[in-house]
């Protein structure tokens, strides 16, 4: 099992049944929360992905803060905090729900009249079944969101199994 999977059910604690469950639920929390102090950001990520809403926020402040370490360091642009916010939070809403409305994440449009695919690539995403990234950004910012995707991706690829090495010691494996 992932440890998305068991972080899931230790969040949603309400299928816990008997003590034993309780402290793998237990276990599973301590591990995450080791796991932050390695990768906040991709521990702050996994816990939005399993359903807690209140990791938004704090998510959107740490990427805020990237995003004005990272023009300035790399651009020598002073980039205002609720302009670094906003990016954040489309950078964010497009990693949570990109998938392209028109052809619902196929790339292609469906036949008009039935519920089939066909071969009409989608113009709107043109043909990724993503919404067009570029689209949310200036030509100016662009570099800095992008940057910003690879790092939120990076930071994820991170948190799941550092948070499964704290976790093992837990675990009964024999
Ligand atoms: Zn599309």
């Amino acid at each position: 099992m992932t440890f998305e999977d068991r972080y899931a059910s230790a969040v949603r604690s309400s299928n816990l049944r008997g003590k034993s469950d309780v402290q793998g639920a237990v276990d599973v929390l301590g591990a995450a929360g080791l796991a932050a102090k390695r990768t906040p950001l991709g521990m702050a990520l996994e816990r939005l992905f399993v359903g807690d809403n209140a990791a938004a926020g704090e998510i959107v402040n740490i990427l805020a803060g990237m995003l004005v370490g990272k023009a300035w360091h790399g651009d020598r642009i002073e980039l205002p905090r609720t302009e670094a916010a906003d990016m954040a939070r489309a950078v964010l809403a497009w990693h949570r729900d990109g998938v392209c409305k028109p052809c619902g994440g196929h790339g292609v449009l469906v036949m008009r009249g039935t519920p089939t695919l066909g071969d009409q690539r989608c113009t709107a995403c043109r043909g990724t079944g993503r919404l067009l990234f570029d689209r949310f950004f200036s030509m100016e910012r662009l570099h800095l969101a992008r940057w910003l995707v690879a790092e939120m991706e990076r930071e994820m690829n991170v948190a799941g199994p550092a948070a499964m090495a704290a976790l093992r010691p837990k675990l009964d494996i024999a």
